[in-house]
């Protein structure tokens, strides 16, 4: 845990992605076989089956797929977060991908700082990353 939020698991299937995000990057994964973008990581193209992979780069840019507003019991981290928002955006590279984080007016910013009343399916939104820890970069969005 840190700064009240739980670290998620980092292993050898999604390292890349985080060690991207530490450097300010939003990457998926690539086959390198078909070409297909993926996400979350994983082993294995859903598409050809083919094992080989790359970490690709893409836009950040995105677009609120759904989002929700997480009501008690929560876990002990996100209780005293409440009422806080947690989106759904798909990626313009393509609208297959989605990433689930958090709506924030702006870099840093709590994820309880943005009423979730007022969040709009379809809103375009661009990735910031938040330094929650030396290791720990998360994904967070803006409105664009
Ligand atoms: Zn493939």
């Amino acid at each position: 845990m840190s700064q009240g939020y739980l670290a998620p698991p980092i292993n050898e299937d999604n390292a890349g992605f985080w060690e991207a995000a530490r450097r300010g990057e939003l990457c998926v994964e690539q086959c390198t076989a078909c070409d297909k973008l993926r996400f979350p990581p994983g082993p294995m193209c859903p598409h050809c089956h083919a094992t080989e992979r790359r970490w690709s780069a893409v836009s950040g840019i995105g677009t609120i797929w759904s989002f929700v507003r997480p009501h008690p019991p929560l876990l002990p981290e996100f209780t005293d977060l409440a009422p806080y928002n947690v989106i759904l955006v798909t990626l313009a590279e393509d609208p297959t991908l989605r990433m689930i984080g958090n709506l924030v007016g702006a870099p840093g910013d709590a994820i309880n700082a943005l009423d979730p009343l007022e969040i709009e399916i379809g809103a375009g939104v661009r990735v910031v990353f938040d330094a929650v820890s030396d290791s720990l970069h998360l994904p967070r969005w803006v409105l664009s």
